[in-house]
């Protein structure tokens, strides 16, 4: 192959061109050449497989040093073989496959909706290793377990690895073997007419599930899903200051991932219950608390209802009614310090009394004659 073309020429970059420049340079040109963009175009399908064969030696530090020492010469006689770049007698299916392009193809499809369930980042990890699924639970709490902060037991359902087989899934003494319909890549190519000609999908293998391994017996205690499911309890801590609707994140007591993944997430919604005083907003605490017409007449110190329970708080004599009054650091404290708490906003009403006796009357007509000489 004397007659190639420099791998740096061909994407159109500097020899000392960054990553990020070689991939974007490629994702311009393999869109331009996209055989599914260019049904039939052979030309077109030379230049993406000459695009391809490039990025793929110089996307790669190691390659990409071989190359810049030997040229060409780096690689001739692999050619055909393992590791060689023999692009031409490749077929494009193959070359998207072969190489880690699942990110880059990724938002270059996305907008076409050919590839949609194909080359996403996701086609890369098929076969490797995937977190599990998060899962939710809600649990609801008193106002004050919001305010304080609580330990709640909370029930999960939860898939505990089915002790038989390991999770595999497979029959103790057989192992999950490499699917036939996809050769346990986990991914299948689709032909679907669309409006750019004949489209390739690319799509999760149904027969696997994506996972690239079916199991022919399957395990009887779990009938082949790997886990049992399991109802847990378990404890989780409120912190103090939670609000209604806010989420506590539990690490690895989600669903369990496939091929050696990690455990997905639990996510518990805390639901908090209505308070009948105070009201919230924040971190502060609204509330209204009645005061006696002599109380507010007299001034002096009036109990208060607050959460951390009742406190005197000193009013000036002749008080009206309405009037609010704030208490620092009454309120919620804050989540991210709790040392730090919010205050509480008191709205004073003074009562009139609905009924008296006889006596009560008396005492207030004198009071009045008093008050009001002159009536
Ligand atoms: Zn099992
Ligand atoms: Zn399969």
């Amino acid at each position: 192959m004397a007659d190639k073309r420099d791998y740096y020429e061909v994407l159109g970059v500097e020899k000392t061109a960054s990553q990020d420049d070689i991939k974007k340079a490629y994702r311009k040109l393999a869109k331009k050449y996209h055989p599914d963009m260019n049904p039939g175009d052979k030309e077109a399908e030379a230049k993406f497989k000459e695009a391809s064969e490039a990025y793929g030696v110089l996307s790669d530090e190691t390659k990409r040093k071989q190359y810049d020492q030997f040229g060409h010469a780096a690689f001739d006689g692999a050619a055909g073989g393992a590791g060689g770049f023999n692009y031409q007698n490749m077929n494009v299916d193959d070359i998207l496959r072969g190489f880690g392009f699942g990110d880059i193809f990724g938002d270059l499809f996305g907008g076409m909706g050919g590839r949609s369930s194909g080359f996403g980042g996701r086609s890369q990890a098929y076969n490797g290793p995937m977190k599990g699924r998060n899962v939710g639970t809600t649990v609801r709490i008193a106002f004050e377990e919001a305010v304080f902060g609580c330990e709640k037991q909370v029930e999960i359902s939860y898939k505990e690895e089915c002790e038989s087989c390991h999770g595999t899934g497979a029959k103790p003494g057989t192992s999950p073997e490499t699917c036939p319909t996809c050769g346990g890549s986990g991914q299948v190519v689709r032909q679907r007419q669309s409006l750019f000609g004949v489209m390739r999908e690319v799509g999760v293998c149904n027969e696997c599930g994506g996972s690239g391994k079916v199991v022919k017996e399957k395990c009887p205690t779990c009938r082949g899903n790997g886990y049992k499911n399991t109802k847990k309890k378990i404890s989780v801590t409120i912190p103090a200051g939670i609000d209604s609707g806010q989420s506590i994140r539990i690490a690895g007591m989600g669903e369990p991932g496939t091929n050696g993944g990690s455990r997905g997430d639990l996510l518990v919604e805390v639901i908090v219950a209505r308070h009948p005083i105070f009201m919230r907003d924040g971190m502060n605490l609204f509330s209204t608390a009645s005061i006696t017409f002599t109380e507010a007449a007299l001034g002096g110190d009036v109990k208060i209802k607050t959460i951390d329970g009742d406190v005197l708080f000193p009013i000036k004599a002749g008080t009206q009614t309405d009037t609010k009054i704030r208490l620092k650091g009454k309120g919620v404290p804050s989540l991210r310090d709790p040392s730090k708490r919010g205050d509480q906003y008191t709205t004073l009403v003074v009562k009139v009394p609905e009924r008296m006796n006889s006596k009560q009357k008396e005492a207030l007509k004198k009071f009045d004659e008093v008050m009001y000489p002159k009536k």
